[in-house]
């Protein structure tokens, strides 16, 4: 953890550049008191809490993994920093593929509504992949959409962007990870080209 911890603060830390990438995951299922779902101390609300306690104003999470950041609302709740922290969470709302586009059309709406934050932790999760045996509702052109659109419109915003990985549970034909490699890696494109 304390690998993922320093990465993903670090990377939130450096205000020098405007998209930084923590490669390491947000663990946003691990809440106040419990770990849980492969999660267990939550890196996004560690990350939030250690930059407001620097200084910084707010913070926005944008969360667009498969599942619901549940442990990151708990913590939310019990440090009652509803205010100072602007969660998203996609997976409390969007879960078919049915949902995509009004998805990707409302998402650039969601990071402006973080444009007062000090930074925008936004956890590209791999495994809202159309094909992830998790996940289920974006295919490869609406992942590469919602990346886009995240980092761009936070660089017109001149929000500074700390992206993470997230769930992904593909597997190629002999067993490995390829097929979520193949995704962070088009994330990590789209934050290149919005540079
Ligand atoms: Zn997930």
């Amino acid at each position: 953890m304390d690998v993922g911890r320093d990465a993903l603060g670090g990377a939130a830390r450096d205000r020098a550049r405007t998209i930084a990438c923590a490669p390491c995951s947000g663990f946003h299922h691990a809440g106040f008191a419990y770990g849980g779902g492969f999660c267990t101390f939550n890196g996004l609300m560690v990350t939030a809490t250690a930059l407001l306690g620097g200084g910084a104003r707010a913070i926005g999470i944008l969360d667009c993994d498969m599942h619901y950041g549940d442990g990151t609302d708990d913590i939310l709740r019990r440090l009652d920093l509803g205010e100072r922290v602007r969660h998203f969470t996609a997976g409390a709302e969007y879960r078919r593929a049915e949902q995509a586009e009004g998805f990707l059309a409302s998402l650039a709406e969601r990071v402006r509504s973080m444009r007062d934050c000090d930074v925008i932790l936004y956890q590209a999760g791999a495994d809202p992949h159309v094909r992830d045996p998790l996940g289920g509702w974006l295919d490869d052109a609406q992942l590469q959409r919602r990346d886009e659109i995240v980092f761009r419109t936070a660089r017109a915003l001149d929000v500074p962007v700390a992206w993470n990985l997230a769930g992904g549970y593909q597997r190629d034909e002999r067993g490995g990870i390829a097929p979520v490699l193949a995704i962070h890696a088009a994330t990590a494109r789209a934050a290149i080209a919005a540079l």
